[in-house]
């Protein structure tokens, strides 16, 4: 399947649209693969082989069920395309790495990086208590924590420029290591050696959110472009 499927946008999101709206079941495929957040951005979801992990601060690494209803998801089978040892890679030279490869700057790709990873900073939020909260309100109350050492994969897209109201522009990694007991969004990452897959999605369906409350939602475009580049990436 070359195409990503997502409900809702980044842009919608960061516009403070939060609740869950769409039932897992009915994105995500049976090996599926990707990311998203559960409602009010309780939690960072990493998708892998069909199975939902929600990571969120102070909580065992756990899975959700089919049931539950996500603001904000991106989903695709992913097939490799092409695979690389790829060396010394980290937040800042992964567009050069890739680029070896591939032109990405105008399409869209699904990535995995996998390797032990000598540092990487993964960000958590922490669950709502009720249930409504800004945007502003979950950016204060994450938290981050670093690891040195640790053996997984980044998990995510690369979206370009062009499409950064859709989703978050560049890549946007969540990772899980391999005994699925830490997982969260990815700030930094370094490994001196690492395998890159990716394939290209020549297309992208985005279900679009169908409440009155997403109908009546008010969006400030200009301070959006700014809020995705200082929340997500
Ligand atoms: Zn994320």
């Amino acid at each position: 399947m070359s195409k990503i499927t997502q409900f809702s946008t980044i842009g919608a999101l960061m516009s403070g649209h939060l609740r869950g709206e769409a039932p897992l079941s009915h994105f995500c495929p049976a090996h599926g693969f990707g990311l998203g957040c559960s409602p009010e951005i309780s939690g960072e979801l990493t998708i892998h082989e069909g199975k939902v992990h929600e990571a969120s601060a102070g909580e065992a690494l756990h899975l959700v069920t089919a049931e539950t209803l996500v603001p904000f998801l991106q989903v695709t089978e992913f097939s490799p395309q092409q695979t690389h040892r790829i060396v010394s890679v980290t937040q800042d030279t992964a567009y050069e790495r890739l680029s070896q490869f591939i032109r990405p700057d105008n399409i869209f790709l699904a990535v995995t990086i996998v390797g032990v990873f000598d540092h990487l900073l993964l960000r958590r939020p922490q669950r709502a208590e009720g249930s409504q909260r800004s945007v502003d309100d979950v950016a204060a109350s994450q938290r981050e924590d670093s690891y040195k050492s640790i053996s997984g994969r980044l998990i995510g897209f690369w979206t370009p420029e062009l499409f950064g109201r859709v989703s978050v522009p560049g890549f946007h990694f969540h990772f899980l290591d391999d005994e699925a007991r830490i997982s969260g969004h990815v700030l930094e990452f370094e490994a001196s050696e690492a395998t890159l897959s990716f394939e290209e999605k020549t297309s992208i369906e985005i279900v679009n959110p169908a409440s009155d409350a997403y109908r009546a939602l008010s969006i400030d475009v200009g301070a959006l472009d700014e809020m995705i580049h200082r929340i997500e990436k």
